[in-house]
């Protein structure tokens, strides 16, 4: 099973986005990591089976000073099923690691990295409220390699306000030029709410066509290729043997713990008939709520349901086909104890006919074409009733 921690405390907040992430909260670290040993403890019982992954998510998870970084690790591992951890992997922004806190996290265990580059230029960096600029990804990059990590990623966007394809070429081959393992790259969703928003609300901001921000993508998918990143999902790629074991455990369905602010779980609940059955839960995200709540031994959840059959099968069609193995016939019969073909068969016939969906004999298994990659959710929506 995978373990994600989440940890909160940003610098200052991105004008993008709506994350749990709170600036100005230094004060509360320590309560925190007190809070998520507790709620280890609390769920300790739904670790049934080894952890194998790790990914501690934020928030920038390297403000967090390196003593409570050691604490917070050794505390985990006390408490639940650890020893077989194979990818440990730690968000970090640029402008806020430090030589103690990667001496600290390599000490601990943590052994791949995933630093918010985002852009290259420091207009666009300041429109994203970003706190840092390109010299200190670079400072980062050489910073982690020096403390001995041989597994870094680096998060990009794209379709940003005001970018153009000169840009975008430019962020891609900067990022190339730092010789990562893994390279995410995501398209800009504006969220509700967010500074950001109000600014193409008003017309102060403007986005890119989205003819353009197809161009910028198809441009991220021939670059990629053409430097020996291999694409494994929409927005994923890596260097051979450097795929995220935990993003594709994720989109495999193997169960997971979630501890922190507005962390999600799926714990597995029984074998039957039916297939395997899972319960969901997500905390809440609420500081105050939050630490009140494990104080209590009364965890703040804002849902917990079991996830039906028929919703079980649909998210291994949504989360299945993001991958570029898509999704294989004796892997959702095992999962269901029905055939894909008498769930799904007839329209993803349809969607064949439509060009948006492909089926390959070997091994047995229903992928999205390049067209569906642009297409997704169209795709998603048609097969949402089966
Ligand atoms: S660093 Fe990440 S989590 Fe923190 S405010 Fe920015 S986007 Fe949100």
């Amino acid at each position: 099973m995978e373990l994600y921690v989440h940890l909160p405390f940003c610098r200052r907040k991105c004008r993008y986005c709506d994350f749990a992430s709170f600036p100005g909260l230094d004060a509360r670290m320590e309560p925190y990591v007190d809070a998520l040993l507790r709620e280890a403890d609390f769920f300790a019982g739904d670790a049934s089976e080894p952890i194998d992954t790790v990914y501690f998510g934020g928030g920038t998870p390297s403000l967090l000073p390196p003593s409570l970084l050691s604490r917070l690790i050794s505390g985990l591992k006390s408490r639940l099923p650890m020893e077989q951890v194979r990818e440990w992997t730690a968000e970090a922004n640029p402008g806020t690691l430090t030589d103690p806190w990667l001496e600290a996290a390599r000490r601990s265990g943590v052994n791949r990295l995933s630093l918010g580059m985002q852009a290259a230029q420091a207009p666009l960096l300041e429109t994203l409220g970003r706190i840092h600029r390109m010299d200190q990804v670079r400072e980062s990059v050489g910073m982690a390699r020096a403390a001995g990590f041989r597994n870094l990623n680096l998060d990009l966007m794209f379709g940003l306000p005001e970018q153009s394809m000169a840009d975008w070429r430019e962020t891609v081959e900067e990022a190339l030029a730092l010789s990562p393992e893994h390279i995410s790259a995501y398209g800009l969703i504006p969220e509700e709410g967010t500074p950001l928003f109000r600014d193409l609300e008003a017309g102060r901001l403007t986005l890119p066509q989205a003819e353009t921000e197809r161009d910028m993508y198809n441009l991220l998918l021939l670059t990629l290729k053409n430097r020996g990143y291999a694409q494994y999902e929409i927005s994923n790629f890596a260097r051979p043997g450097f795929a995220c074991r935990h993003n594709i455990g994720y989109w495999r369905q193997v169960p997971y713990l979630g501890l922190g602010l507005s962390a999600a779980s799926m714990v597995r609940i029984r074998t039957g008939p039916e297939g395997t059955r899972y319960t969901r839960r997500t905390n809440g995200t609420d500081m105050d709520a939050y630490l009140a709540g494990i104080a209590q031994n009364a965890p703040n959840l804002s849902e917990q349901s079991e996830i039906g059959p028929a919703e079980a099968r649909f998210e291994t069609m949504m989360l299945g086909l993001r991958m570029n193995e898509g999704v294989r016939d004796n892997f959702f019969e095992a999962m269901h104890r029905r055939s894909l073909e008498s769930c799904y068969g007839v329209r993803l016939r349809a969607l064949e006919a439509r060009g948006l969906v492909t089926y390959v004999n070997q091994p047995g298994a229903w992928r999205l074409t390049r067209l569906g990659m642009d297409l997704q959710n169209q795709v998603l929506v048609d097969l949402m009733d089966e």
